[in-house]
């Protein structure tokens, strides 16, 4: 037992006691940690606003029996704006849900890390269409942990796209000899559309894309959804509060 510096972005937390809080944060070196924030609801707090969810701080921290505590805190992006207003926050939540639920304590993900700290910055920067950001995140995410949604190819046969066909169990667009018959073919808009929501890397594209099709917009928007909730085997609750254009 010791302290330790980390990296961390605060996905959720919680009053613990008169005036302490649990955190939940995704670290870039060891995972999901659970761990204190001593004070933090006291006004004058030597926190102050640092641990915030969705802040990314430079942490210091001690090994705790069942929870680490939280030593210092040094905000290196607040993700402000994602706060700010009903809709990106709505977005954020979902983000930091997700992440938590695959996230692991004690095991190393910088594929995870990096996913959350560019879609929460994506979100900070750009008001305008945020739901376009979730999708992109959430499909990215699943393709970090195994499931990986085939927008150029046939999820089946491999067989180079892009394909017309899509399906949420067999991960992606299908090829007409591989879709079961009575698959209804979508438009290449939406295939296109989850393309550029898959693609790792790519934020500042989305809402433009967001905005020239809204129909395939829709459609690729639900096509995630199914995808991830059947694939992660989980309902995503906060998703129903990010708002829709
Ligand atoms: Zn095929």
């Amino acid at each position: 037992m010791g302290t330790y510096r980390e990296q961390g972005i605060v996905l959720r937390s919680y009053k613990l006691g008169e005036t302490d809080r649990i955190l939940h944060l995704l670290t870039q070196g060891r995972g999901k940690v659970r761990a204190v924030a001593k004070g933090v609801r006291r006004p004058g707090s030597r926190f102050g606003g640092r641990l915030e969810s969705y802040s990314h701080v430079d942490l210091q921290l001690y090994e705790g029996r069942n929870l680490d505590v939280v030593n210092q805190a040094d905000l290196l992006a607040p993700h402000a704006a994602v706060r700010s207003d009903f809709a990106r926050s709505a977005c954020a939540a979902t983000m930091a849900e997700v992440t938590d639920v695959v996230a692991q304590e004690g095991e190393r993900d910088n594929a995870l890390f990096l996913l959350l700290q560019s879609g929460l910055a994506a979100l900070d920067a750009e008001p305008r269409e945020p739901e376009v950001f979730v999708d992109a995140f959430l499909l990215r995410l699943a393709s970090t942990v195994g499931f990986h949604a085939w927008t150029d190819a046939c999820a089946v046969c491999r067989r180079p796209g892009p394909h017309l066909f899509l399906s949420v169990k067999a991960g992606g667009t299908l090829c007409g000899a591989c879709a079961p018959p009575g698959t209804r073919a979508v438009d290449p808009g939406t295939v296109r559309a989850l393309a550029l929501l898959a693609a790792p890397g790519e934020w500042v594209a989305l809402p433009a894309m967001a905005d020239a099709d809204a129909d395939a917009r829709a459609t690729a928007a639900s096509y995630v959804r199914a995808f991830v909730e059947h694939h992660l085997d989980r309902r995503l609750r906060s998703y129903d509060h990010v708002p829709r254009a």
